[in-house]
Parts: C-alpha cells; structure tokens; sequence
C-alpha cells in the first residue's frame, strides 16, 4: 500500500522533472524573420556613365544587358535567408544572418542602404561566432562600443562610425583588379560581352607565342588571348603582311586578357577580345628570346615634330602593312597616329580607296597600329561600334585637329586632373561576372605552355 503510494507520488515528478528537462534543452523560438537584405548589385544593369576610352567615338550609353544564352546565370540574390538564432541573454538579441547565397568566394555584402548600420562579416557556413550583425532595416542601428549611459563623460575610445562607410564587395573595387588575376580563359563558348572598352570575353583562346608568321611581344604581360576570329584574323593576316611586305612576318603586342576585361594598364579598350596591336616592327628573321620580347623596344615611325613621318624609318612596306590589314573583311577599324594616316593619304592621292576609311588617326599608336574586328556572328551580346563614316577623312580640315597645338603641345592643366572614374563589375554586362567566376578552361596548348 505505501509502495504504490510511493509509487503514484514519484511517476508525476518524474514526469514533471522531465518536461523540464526538455525544456530546458529546447532552442528559443525563432525570431521573426528578417527581411531579405536589399536587391545586391549583382543583377544591375550596366550603368549609363560614358566609357573613359582612348578610342574615337565610344559613345557609351545606358543599355541593359540581358544574361547571354550560353553561360549560367548569376545565383539568384532573392535566396530565402536562413536565420540563425544565437544562445544569448534575454535583454539582447541580435539576429544573425548568414551570407545570402553560398558564393564561389567570400563576398564583403553591406547592404546598400543609406543607413549607416555596422560592419557585417560574411561567415564561412562552420563559424559559430559571428561578429556582428546587421539589423533589419526598420530596427535601429546596433550600437557598437556605446558607452555605459552611467558614465556620459568618461572619454570615448571608439570614435563614432562614420555615417558612410566605404562599401567595399567585389562588385565596387576596380574590375581590373579582378580580371588581371585570371590567368586562364573561362569555359564555355568563345563570345565576345559587350562593348571594346567595357567588356570580357568568355571562352577565349590564345595565340600562339610562335607562328610560321608571327612571334607574340610582351609574353610576361599574359595578353595574347582573344576571341577565335581575332587568332584566326593573326594567323592569315600574317601570312598575307609577310606577303605584302616582304618581311619575314609580323610582331604581335597585346590582344586581350584571358577573360578579357578592363587592363590594369595601357589600354582602355582591348577588353572583349577583338582589339590587337600589331608592331611596326617587322618580325625578325629569327626566334626571339623570351627576354628579347619582353624588353625589346618598338619601331617608331613618327618624326620628332609628330606631323610627318620619320624619314629614317617609314618605307613604303609599312603602307602595304596598313591597307593589308585595312582590306580584310572583319576589319572594323584600325588606329593609327595622325602623321601615319597623313603619309598613307599623300601616297593615295586622288584616289579613294574604301579600305582608307577604316584607317582613323588616333592618339599615340606611333610604334604599332590597333586593329578593332566586327563582333562575331557568334556573340550577340557583343556591342558593334558606329560604322566608320564613307569617307577617308584625308582633307587638310579633318586632319587639322590632330596637328593643333592643343593636341600637339598641350598646356599642363594648373590643377591635377582627376582621375577617371574605375570601371567596376557593377559597369559592366551582367555576364562578365559569370565570366570572372566561371572554372578555368584548360586547352592542350595551356597545358603544355603553362
Ligand atoms: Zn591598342
């Protein structure tokens, strides 16, 4: 009898006990969802801000820029947040957000707003501490380091957070910080994105650095890649140059980067893999040595007072060069300096050749010409530049501008001039991000050179 009443007083507190127990060990409820962080940049379109180009005419203006077909598109910034409640006391709270999508690379995300909230450190998926995190957008800003409000006149140690803060993510430091770090083409299909001075280029393939025609200059700079039409253009032209000219082939300076992409030097274009210089230069009669073509210095045709041509060194093959280049078909334009373009205008005389049209003077291009190639048919993202207008663009009055003293002597500006705004990803196609993040393509020809 008093065991089972024994019994009957234990089993409820056993229970009971337990309930506890369970309690105890049960996660708080979660916190109410946070709103998804604002729209990340990663989808912007590309901006309307005119290109800082070297080249004529560049005319950059807004233009959305649809994902092309061929290459997968960006992960999806809309991601439902998964919401990690941390064990902390009852009077604080912080919801601790994990990064929005499993990126390929830890991404810096702040959002965007003009709130100026705390530093969020994007987390490895295994950290269990984060640091801080950011709040809502309707909560209030998280104070970091407040002072206890007992002691207002203590000194401060932490000085206030600036209102903004550099919002550094991949999407806003120079792209030409990323792309330069690419040392291999992406996969996929070759395509040009975009346009000369504000693109990349995926799939692309690399030029030889030796060719029955042809020896690659400046091979430590990593810049004879391009689209599949510019290696198959190098490869022909060559062989007609060598033809036209005499010589025993032609030296090839920078195409483009593996993934293409804004330069971290010397060019504003050369970014989608259809732009190449091309030296004055001819090809020697032998193989040059890896030093020789990295440090050997240019042939200069231009004269000291940079309106004719120097008479030491133009002979009538670098004409033939010119306008072998200029007659191809997938020629779109080609750069040349304003005294060179004089000279082949002298020697055409009356006549108008239509492949002169193509020939633009342009800044600079004293050591080598720049030959541009139409968009492939094969790129329709790939932005086609103005036609060149019908004409040579050989009287007195077209040219005079590029032997006026403004161009010829300028004035040092009294102030520094400002440096051009950096193009960043967020300028950029849509698609030069996939580009930027996609695997290496390895080909049998990297793999043996590199
Ligand atoms: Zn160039």
């Amino acid at each position: 009898m008093f065991r089972r009443f024994a019994i009957l007083l234990i089993v409820p507190l056993v229970v009971a006990g337990g309930f506890m127990l369970d309690k105890l060990m049960m996660p708080e409820p979660p916190v109410a969802p946070a709103k998804p962080p604002a729209a990340a940049p990663a989808q912007a379109p590309e901006p309307v801000a005119t290109a800082p180009s070297q080249e004529p005419k560049p005319v950059v203006t807004a233009r959305t820029e649809p994902a092309p077909p061929p290459v997968a598109a960006a992960p999806a910034e809309q991601t439902p947040i998964h919401i990690v409640t941390a064990p902390l006391t009852q009077e604080r709270k912080p919801v601790v957000t994990e990064p929005p999508a499993p990126a390929p690379k830890p991404v810096v995300t702040i959002p965007p707003a003009p709130a100026p909230k705390p530093v969020v450190a994007a987390l490895p998926p295994q950290e269990q501490k984060p640091v801080v995190s950011a709040p809502p957008a309707s909560a209030p800003a998280t104070v970091v380091a407040a002072l206890p409000p007992e002691q207002p006149a203590a000194p401060i140690i932490n000085p206030p957070l600036p209102l903004k803060r550099p919002v550094i993510t991949e999407m806003t430091i120079p792209a030409k910080a990323l792309f330069v770090r690419a040392k291999l083409p992406s996969v996929g299909p070759s395509r040009a994105i975009g346009y000369y001075p504000r693109g990349c280029l995926q799939g692309g393939v690399e030029l030889p650095p030796d060719g029955p025609h042809w020896e690659v200059m400046r091979p430590a700079r990593n810049r004879n890649w391009g689209h599949p039409e510019l290696v198959t253009f190098l490869e022909r032209f060559s062989r007609l140059a060598a033809k036209a000219t005499g010589w025993p082939g032609i030296l090839v300076g920078d195409m483009a980067q593996p993934r293409g992409g804004p330069l971290p030097y010397g060019h504003a274009s050369h970014q989608v893999g259809l732009d190449v210089d091309i030296w004055y230069s001819p090809m020697p009669d032998h193989r040059l040595t890896e030093k020789q073509r990295n440090e050997m210095p240019p042939l200069f045709l231009v004269a000291p007072d940079r309106k004719h041509v120097n008479a030491k060194t133009w002979t009538p093959a670098d004409a033939a060069f010119i306008r072998t280049a200029a007659e191809q078909p997938e020629v779109e334009r080609i750069f040349v300096n304003a005294a060179i373009k004089k000279q082949l205008c002298h020697l055409e005389g009356k006549h108008h050749y239509t492949w002169m049209d193509k020939v633009r003077p342009w800044y600079g291009h004293d050591d080598h010409m720049h030959v541009r190639l139409k968009c492939p048919a094969d790129s329709p993202h790939c932005r086609h530049q103005p036609p060149v207008p019908a004409s040579d663009d050989c009287s007195e009055k077209a040219l005079a501008y590029w032997f006026s003293d403004r161009v010829l002597h300028p004035k040092p500006s009294p102030k520094p001039a400002k440096p051009p705004k950096q193009i960043t990803l967020a300028d950029m196609p849509a698609a030069c991000k996939t580009v930027l993040d996609a695997p290496a393509k390895h080909t049998d020809l990297t793999a043996i050179e590199r």
